[in-house]
C-alpha cells in the first residue's frame, strides 16, 4: 500500500450530478479539493450527442447494474445503467430538467424530519444552480453553471402527441418547474448549442484548471478511512494499487445511491449483524444503511406509423405530462415520456426507427421499499439490489392504469395522421390482469433510484439534515441516496440542488 501525504481541505468522492456540483461551489469558496472519480474521462462522442443517448447504456462509460429478479414482476430483472465517468450519471441520462412536486420536498421535512429541506427552503439552491433560457423568474435563475433549454424544433409525432393529451383532456402546461407540475408539456432539457452539458461539463469543466483543484480518474474508493470517530480520507484502487488520501476537513461521498451506500458498508458504516458476517468491522452501526432503495418505473406502448417519422433535431424524449390516476389526489402520480422513436419490446417485433413511436407508461410516487446489500467485502464486487417492485400492489394498480390512459391517448383523433396500429402491449392485451402480465414482463427503470442513506431522523436515518452522517465526525453523504422519498419526477435536478446544499454545509453558510 502506497500513503500519499497530500492533504487536501476536502476529498469528494464520485464526479456526478452531485459531486460536480459540490466540488465547484468548494473550489470557488477557495478550498482545495481532490475529486475521486472510478470512471474515466467524458472522451466517447456518444455522450456529447443527445441523439445517441442509447448507445451509452452497457459500454465502457456505464456501471451497468442489475437487479434482483423481481418476486412481484414475474422474477424479471430490471437494466439499471449508471454513469462511470466524469459526469456519472448526468453523463448519460436523458437530460430532462425536473425539479419534482413542492409537496414531495415538504414531505421530507415534515414526514421524515428532514428539517431545512421543505420546497421554500430548496427553491434558492435549484435557482442558484441554473441557467435558464428564458431569463430569471420567482422559479428560475439566470446566473448558474448548469443551463436549462427549451426544445423550439419539435419532431412532428411529439406536437401531434401534446395535442392528443390536450384531446384527451390534459392541459397544456408551458413550465413543469414552476408552481404547477400537472399538464404536458415539451421537456426542459440539460443541452446547450445542441449538446449535452453534463454536472462535469457544467459545473468542473470550467475551473479544470484551478490550482486548488485536483481531479484523478480511473480511481475506486474503497473505504473511508476513520480515526478516533472522525473521517480523515480516503483508501482507494487505482492501477491495481491500494492508497490512502487525507484531508484536514470534510469527507464528501456523492457515489450515487449505490456507491455511496456501497462504501459506507465497505467501510463498516452500517447494519452491524450483516458487516460482521461479512467480516467487516463495525465502526459505526447505522442500520438504514442500503435500505429504502426505491425508484420509478416505466413501460412502453409502442404504435406503428403510417407514414415516416423524421429523426428529429436534438434527443429522442421530447414530451412528457403528469397526471393523477385519481383527481382526488394532491399531487400527480403519473408522468408517461414520449419519444418518437420505437422502442424495444420483449418476444415482440418493433419496427425500425422512423416507423413507430413509443410512449412509456410511468408512475412517480411509489411506495414499494427494498434494499442494497454487499454480497462480499470484496469493494470491486456490486452488492445485490433489490428495490422491490410492486411489494406494494398499488403501485402495480398505478402502473396498469399508466398504461390504459396512455392507450387512449394514443388513440386520440390528433394522432390519425400517425397512427397505424398499436404494436405493443398489442389489441390482444386488455384486461387489468393481461397489461399487468405484459408490463411485469417489459419492466423499466425509469432510472431515478434514491434512498439507500436516507436523510433524516429516526432509526433508519443515515445523514442528518446538514447530510453528516450519524455517528462518524467529518463525513457527509450528497447525492441521491440521501433522498428519502424520490421527488415526482426525474431526479437530476434534485440530485444538483442537494449538491450544492451540502456545500452550503460545509462552507456555513446560506444562499
Ligand atoms: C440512463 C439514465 C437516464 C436518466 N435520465 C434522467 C433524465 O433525463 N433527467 C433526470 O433528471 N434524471 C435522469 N436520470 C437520473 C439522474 O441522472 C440521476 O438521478 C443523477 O444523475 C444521480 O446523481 P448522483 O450524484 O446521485 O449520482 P451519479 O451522477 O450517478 O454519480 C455518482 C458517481 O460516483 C462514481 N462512483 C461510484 N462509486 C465510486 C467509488 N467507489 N469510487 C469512486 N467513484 C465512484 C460513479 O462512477 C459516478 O460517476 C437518469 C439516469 C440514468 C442512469
Amino acid at each position: 500500500m502506497r500513503a500519499a501525504h497530500s492533504v487536501y481541505n476536502h476529498i469528494v468522492v464520485g464526479a456526478g450530478s452531485a459531486g460536480c456540483a459540490v466540488t465547484r461551489r468548494l473550489v470557488d469558496a477557495g478550498r482545495s479539493v481532490l475529486l475521486v472519480e472510478t470512471g474515466g474521462r467524458d472522451d466517447n462522442p456518444a455522450i456529447h450527442d443527445p441523439g445517441r443517448l442509447w448507445e451509452l447504456w452497457n459500454s465502457p462509460q456505464d456501471h451497468a447494474y442489475i437487479t434482483e429478479p423481481q418476486r412481484h414482476a414475474d422474477e424479471t430483472q430490471v437494466l439499471w445503467p449508471r454513469g462511470k465517468v466524469l459526469g456519472g450519471s448526468s453523463a448519460l441520462n436523458g437530460m430532462i430538467y425536473v425539479r419534482g412536486h413542492c409537496s414531495d420536498y415538504d414531505g421530507w421535512a415534515d414526514r421524515y424530519g428532514a428539517k431545512g429541506w421543505s420546497y421554500d427552503e430548496v427553491l434558492p439552491y435549484f435557482k442558484r444552480s441554473e441557467d435558464f433560457e428564458d431569463g430569471p423568474s420567482d422559479f428560475h435563475g439566470a446566473d448558474g453553471p448548469l443551463p436549462v433549454t427549451r426544445n423550439h424544433d419539435p419532431n412532428p409525432v411529439t406536437s401531434a402527441f401534446m395535442a392528443a393529451c390536450e384531446e384527451y383532456g390534459i392541459p397544456y402546461n408551458d413550465d413543469c418547474n414552476a408552481e404547477e407540475i400537472l399538464g404536458v408539456n415539451l421537456l426542459h432539457r440539460t443541452i446547450r448549442d445542441g449538446r449535452r452539458v453534463s454536472s462535469w461539463t457544467a459545473f468542473v469543466e470550467p475551473v479544470r484548471a484551478s490550482p486548488r483543484l485536483t481531479v484523478r480518474t480511473g480511481a475506486l474508493v474503497t473505504r473511508v478511512l476513520v480515526e478516533g470517530g472522525r473521517a480523515v480520507g480516503v483508501e482507494l484502487l487505482r492501477g491495481g494499487r491500494t492508497e490512502t488520501v487525507r484531508c484536514s476537513g470534510d469527507v464528501i461521498l456523492s457515489a450515487g445511491t449505490i456507491g455511496s451506500a456501497q462504501i459506507l458498508l465497505l467501510s463498516g458504516i452500517g447494519p452491524a449483524d450483516e458487516l460482521r458476517a461479512l467480516g467487516i468491522g463495525v465502526t459505526a452501526d447505522l442500520p438504514g444503511v442500503g435500505r429504502n432503495l426505491h425508484d420509478h418505473t416505466l413501460t412502453p406502448v409502442v404504435w406503428e406509423s403510417v407514414r415516416d417519422i423524421p429523426a428529429g433535431t436534438a434527443n429522442k424524449l421530447e414530451a412528457h405530462y403528469f397526471a393523477k390516476t385519481d383527481p382526488a389526489l394532491s399531487a400527480p402520480d403519473l408522468q408517461p415520456l414520449m419519444s418518437h422513436v420505437p422502442l424495444p419490446v420483449a418476444g415482440q417485433t418493433v419496427p425500425d426507427e422512423g416507423h413507430g413511436y413509443t410512449v412509456l407508461a410511468g408512475t412517480i410516487r411509489p411506495l414499494s421499499r427494498g434494499r442494497l446489500w454487499l454480497r462480499s467485502a470484496d469493494p470491486a464486487q456490486a452488492p445485490a439490489l433489490d428495490p422491490n417492485h410492486f411489494a406494494e400492489p398499488s403501485d402495480l394498480a398505478a402502473m396498469v392504469e399508466a398504461v390504459k390512459q396512455v392507450r387512449e391517448i394514443g388513440s386520440q383523433r390528433a394522432l390519425e395522421g400517425w397512427r397505424s396500429r398499436e404494436i405493443a402491449p398489442g389489441p390482444g392485451v386488455r384486461a387489468d390482469g393481461e397489461i399487468a402480465a405484459y408490463l411485469k414482463r417489459n419492466l423499466l427503470s425509469y432510472h431515478h433510484q434514491v434512498g439507500t442513506c436516507r436523510m433524516g431522523s429516526g432509526p433508519e436515518a443515515v445523514v442528518d439534515p446538514r447530510l453528516s452522517v450519524y455517528g462518524v465526525a467529518g463525513l457527509r453523504v450528497a447525492d441521491a441516496s440521501v433522498i428519502p422519498a424520490v421527488t415526482s419526477g426525474n431526479t437530476h435536478a434534485p440530485a444538483v440542488m442537494i449538491g450544492e446544499r451540502c456545500a452550503d454545509f460545509v462552507l456555513g453558510g446560506h444562499p
